[in-house]
């Protein structure tokens, strides 16, 4: 067999993976979402032709959008997911027994079902008690919410199709809103590599300066995502993730991660000039 899925990455550019077997396709209210067994990469996810998780990569994304907040302030007790439909950045939550509620707002319900039944690895922990799932849009949702939340985890998808709504002014004020005196934001942030990604990036960063007074990027390398270089946005009221990063603190808790570690925690906010300039520009 040779059948191989391929991705656009760029106008220009294109990114493609050996497949064993195209394990299910369907399309929901939303988006086609699609699990392909491939070689390289275990089981694959995508969503409207977009990789969103594969089994040997997701690691990288799930530790980096979790640990950094969790190490900045350990206090964090009730947190806000929206989207994560694979059930990764939950997975990595649930290793805190700190944590008393974690609120997921993913608007495909089919997204959920699908990874519950074709990739355990990321979704396992969906069904922990302290996970309250709620089915709809993370716009709408973060609208009533008000000083509730230590954490904000924004999982999503790009911003266009059912995940524009995520990068907008509005959302961002509200999630503000929704934070407590002490709130972290942590957002899927695009890369700054490719000319279209980056100008997603750099309007994502210039909305969510205007509400946060601390409001920084750090980077991760995801082998499957665009150019392979990603950003995440860490936007607080109260802590820096640096200077304020619990580093002691956290190791004691002993969680064993693959990526994570709080070297690579500093590390990550040290930026190459080109995206400091992108990041400044923006400004
Ligand atoms: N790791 C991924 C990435 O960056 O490619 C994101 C993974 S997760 C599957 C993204 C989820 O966001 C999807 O399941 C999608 O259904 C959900 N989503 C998109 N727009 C949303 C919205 N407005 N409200 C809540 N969830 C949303």
């Amino acid at each position: 067999m040779n059948l191989w899925y391929t991705e656009d990455h760029s106008p220009n550019v294109r990114f493609s993976m050996r497949i064993d077997e195209h394990l299910y396709t369907g399309k929901s209210e939303f988006q086609k979402i699609d699990v392909f067994q491939t070689t390289e990469f275990g089981k694959v996810l995508t969503l409207d032709g977009y990789v969103m998780v594969t089994e040997k990569d997701e690691f990288i994304y799930h530790d980096m959008i979790t640990h950094v907040p969790m190490a900045t302030n350990p206090n964090i007790k009730k947190v806000l997911v929206i989207g994560a439909g694979d059930g990764g950045t939950i997975r990595e939550l649930t290793r805190y027994e700190t944590i008393e509620q974690i609120d997921m707002v993913e608007i495909d319900q089919l997204v959920v079902e699908v990874c519950k039944k074709y990739i355990p690895q990321t979704a396992a922990k969906l069904d922990d008690p302290r996970v309250h799932l709620h089915y709809e849009d993370g716009l709408k949702y973060v609208r009533s919410k008000e000083n509730e939340y230590d954490l904000i985890i924004v999982d999503s998808t790009d911003p266009f199709g059912p995940g524009e709504g995520l990068f907008t002014k509005e959302f961002y004020g509200n999630c503000y809103k929704a934070l407590t005196e002490d709130g972290i934001l942590v957002n899927q942030h695009e890369s700054p590599f490719y000319t279209e990604d980056a100008l997603g990036m750099q309007r994502a960063h210039r909305r969510i300066l205007g509400f946060f007074p601390i409001c920084s990027v750090y980077q991760v390398h995801i082998p499957t995502y665009p150019s392979g270089h990603w950003l995440f946005g860490f936007a607080s009221k109260k802590y820096d993730p640096v200077s304020d990063l619990k580093a002691e603190a956290w190791n004691e808790l002993g969680i064993q991660t693959k990526y994570y570690n709080t070297d690579i925690h500093v590390g990550a906010f040290a930026l190459p000039n080109y995206v400091k300039e992108l990041l400044k520009d923006a400004e």
